[in-house]
């Protein structure tokens, strides 16, 4: 197990800044996922620690020791890639033995660490195969045991189940999981789907344009986003937003008056907005009730269209004078019908509030922080 830290990581491709001083701790064990849109860097953080890339700027250190200067092979570290980069004409044996014969391992030696890691993965019966005879799954779970072999400190997976379809990436992610708590290995995991990230990981860095946005347990950053980026990029469907301006605030309150003139409530301390302030306010579909077109609502909105998924529905709503819309998550049998106007209900807690810039203001301790405890 390795503990890793970046200090100052910088990277430069010509005039492209790639990262830009990245600092970050991954602790010893650590199930780490680095995710972000396409561009923002993941894969280029993952390379500089595997040494594919060289820094322009910091350092990187795994266990203390200072390694951004050492070759990949030197480091610790074992990647997995997305393409799975098998040797077209090893057999899986071979691909799996490469790196341990480079590595001057006995022949006994190497034949124990592949048979046990096969039947780990359950491949034992495809060692015989060419990568061509496999299927991507099964391609999949030979790249990764060419790297689980190597016994390595730090497991570096990029985007690892990608060109899987969406059955097989769902029970590979389980297996992932399965396997870190087995090897109990630090692992990095490189992916642009919150959903992966949020289901496997300790640890979550949202990355934008080479910058670190935030870091934190997944259901913290689902609760407690740092600003309005990570909300909108941490949940699925994601976080709705709401142009509003600050009417009035009291500690812990904050009334916020929408285009059209309602006033909705934040569980958020606003002492730094002057009134009138531009601001977004964030809730998620799960936190917006609807009901009758009740006159103590805080909204009424017309349904546009429903979407059904099994256990639960997506409604989406939309503000007859204006482009105010809304997805609120009902339990099945509880969709209106289209066309139909509905209240809504957006309790203050659930409420976040974002300033001009983006930063997300101090929410008021809610249910959701006694959720996240547990
Ligand atoms: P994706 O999810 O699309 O794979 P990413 O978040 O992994 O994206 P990177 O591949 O790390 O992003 O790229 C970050 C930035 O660095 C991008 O603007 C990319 O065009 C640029 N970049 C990456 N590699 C090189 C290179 N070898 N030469 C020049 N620019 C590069």
């Amino acid at each position: 197990m390795s503990r890793i830290r970046l200090t100052g990581v910088s990277k430069r491709f010509g005039r492209v800044k790639a990262i830009r001083s990245v600092e970050l701790t991954v602790d010893e064990g650590e199930f780490c996922c680095f995710v972000g849109p396409s561009g923002c860097g993941k894969s280029t953080l993952l390379r500089l620690i595997a040494g594919l890339e060289d820094l322009s700027a910091g350092e990187i250190r795994i266990n203390d020791r200072r390694v951004d200067h050492l070759p990949p092979a030197a480091r610790g570290v074992a990647m997995v890639f997305q393409s799975y980069a098998l040797y077209p004409h090893m057999t899986v044996y071979q691909n799996m033995a490469f790196g341990l014969q480079q590595a001057r391992l006995g022949r006994a030696a190497i034949r124990e660490r592949i048979d046990a890691t096969a039947k780990m993965l359950q491949i034992e019966t495809l060692l015989e195969r060419l990568p061509k005879q496999l299927s991507g799954g099964q391609r999949q779970r030979v790249a990764i045991g060419r790297a689980i072999v190597r016994q390595p400190g730090v497991f570096l997976f990029d985007e690892p189940l990608s060109n899987l379809d969406a059955a097989l990436r769902q029970q590979t992610r389980i297996e992932l999981a399965r396997l870190h708590q087995r090897l109990g290995a630090t692992m990095i995991y490189v992916t642009h789907d919150q959903t992966e990230a949020m289901t496997l990981a300790d640890k979550i860095v949202v990355l934008r344009d080479g910058s670190v946005e935030q870091v934190g347990r997944p259901m913290t950053l689902y609760h407690h986003p740092a600003n309005r980026f990570v909300a909108g990029f941490i949940g699925s469907p994601p976080m709705n937003f709401l142009t509003a301006r600050v009417a009035s605030a009291i500690p812990g309150r904050v009334e916020c008056r929408l285009a059209a003139g309602e006033i909705l409530h934040a569980g958020v301390n606003a002492d730094r907005l002057a009134a009138d302030s531009a601001v977004t306010l964030g809730v998620r579909p799960e936190h917006v009730a609807i009901g009758g077109p009740d006159p103590q609502a805080d909204l009424i909105m017309r349904v546009a269209l429903c979407e059904r998924l099994g256990d639960h529905s997506l409604v989406l709503l939309t503000h007859p004078g204006g482009d105010t819309e809304l997805t609120a998550k009902v339990g099945p049998g509880e969709e209106p019908p289209a066309g139909r106007p509905v209240g809504v209900r957006l309790s203050a807690e659930h409420c976040h509030l974002f300033d001009e810039t983006g930063l997300a203001l101090p929410r008021q301790a809610s249910t959701d922080d006694a959720e996240r405890a547990g």
